[in-house]
């Protein structure tokens, strides 16, 4: 095996500089990158690449997408930031918008993934013990095994990632794990009056892309329907166009209790995350027993309704369906002997490695860098294609024909 690792003198003044002063919590591709448009990065040296991580599909509307960056820019020269300790002229506006683009009674805006899944948490909760009727503190929310919602002590708490948890201990009380995608081991946990939510990715992103079989999620919104347990869906990663549907409950035509949102909320410009309820969850939180400094800001409104409006105008659910299904079928005209599965919805895809080596994967992802293409492993042997959804047609052919000639530094 025989990767090139090209690092020019710049990136590397970047990258010392990063090592240097920065905390050591990740372990990034050795490239810098400087500018964005559609589906190309460019480096410091100006080198293009295709992105095919979408900043981990918070750029589903494609870097720098000029209508969002418009309503970015007018708003930010405007007003960007009143708090909620007074009204600003875009709240309502905005809440009116997503409410009725997802068919929710009420949103709660936060700014991060891991907020607006705490958010669902503190919800449910309330609602367990407002309106369901579990006695005070007994509320158990189901996880699923594999589960990546964010990286807070509560959320880690739940995680099956011992990476995600080692030295951060004591953690929060109150979930369940089951495995995922085995509807009888959900049909059992809701044996237990005090479950009073089920939390789920409908599709585990950073597990490397795990596809429930079809039914799943229809069978499990059924038992939880029928046990009075909130079904909320953590659509940060999957919503938003990139399986191929805005939402990828939409592929089962099944409708969470709580929607959870975030990532492309923005198009990629500033952290926006939101939770979508009925009126009868929402409206068990009261003034001051919730929220964020940021959430809501007139910044964030602005630029989410854009980048909302944008997926519809330009049918991203459409082309990623598209693209996903062309990605998946000369992925595997590749006949790789080095890829053990190919799998995926819309444009968020996985390739599994199949190699004696256990570093192949990261490997495979410099050399694909040397060609001109960004992605990285997740769990090892798993590499996430998950280009923005503009990407068309002669873009994913350019993009495999480098993904094959990559693939080529593994023998
Ligand atoms: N939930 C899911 C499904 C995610 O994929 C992520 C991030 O990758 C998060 C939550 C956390 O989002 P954030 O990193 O914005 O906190």
């Amino acid at each position: 095996m025989s990767v090139n690792l090209n690092t020019s003198a710049k990136t590397a003044k970047y990258l010392a500089l990063e090592e240097q002063y920065g905390a050591h919590n990740y372990h990034p591709i050795p490239v810098v990158l400087e500018k964005g448009e559609g589906v190309y990065l460019w480096d410091v040296d100006g080198k293009k690449y295709f992105d095919y991580l979408s900043g981990y599909s918070a750029v589903n509307q494609g870097h720098c997408h000029p209508r969002i960056m418009e309503a970015f820019i007018r708003q930010a020269q405007k007003l960007t930031l009143t708090s909620r300790a007074f009204h600003n002229d875009l709240l309502g506006d905005f809440a009116r918008y997503i409410t009725g683009y997802f068919g929710y009674d009420k949103v709660l805006p936060m700014n991060t993934g891991a907020e607006a899944v705490e958010t669902a948490i503190k919800l449910c909760r309330k609602w367990a013990y407002q309106v369901k009727g579990i006695e005070s503190n007994k509320a158990v929310i189901v996880v699923c095994e594999g589960n990546f919602h964010g990286r807070t002590s509560t959320i880690i708490s739940f995680s099956s990632d011992p990476s995600a948890k080692e030295g951060f201990g004591p953690f929060t009380p109150g979930f369940k794990s089951i495995p995922f995608n085995d509807i009888h081991a959900l049909a059992k946990a809701l044996e237990d009056p005090n479950v009073a939510g089920f939390l789920f990715e409908p599709i585990q992103g950073e597990a490397g892309v795990v596809v429930p079989d079809e039914g799943y999620l229809m069978q499990a919104k059924s038992l939880c329907e029928k046990a009075n347990v909130l079904f909320m869906a953590d659509e940060i990663q999957t919503g938003l166009a990139r399986t191929g549907r805005i939402l990828a409950c939409d592929h089962e035509n099944v409708k969470p209790d709580i929607l959870i949102l975030g990532k492309a909320l923005s198009g990629g410009m500033m952290p926006v995350s939101v939770v979508l309820a009925s009126d009868e969850i929402m409206l068990t939180i009261k003034p001051g027993e919730h929220g964020s400094t940021y959430g809501g800001n007139p910044l964030a409104c602005a630029t989410s309704m854009m980048a909302l409006q944008v997926l519809k105008d330009e049918n991203m659910d459409i082309n990623a369906t598209q693209m996903g299904e062309l990605l998946r079928t000369e992925l595997a005209k590749l006949k790789s002997p080095f890829i053990k599965t190919i799998r995926g919805k819309g444009l968020l895809n996985a390739i599994v490695i199949k190699h004696e080596d256990p570093d192949a994967a990261w490997k495979l992802c410099l050399e694909l860098k040397e060609n001109g293409l960004l992605a990285k492993p997740t769990h090892g042997d798993k590499i996430r294609f998950a280009p923005p959804l503009v990407i068309n047609y002669k873009q994913i052919m350019e993009s495999v024909e480098i993904i094959g000639k990559s693939l080529d530094c593994l023998k």
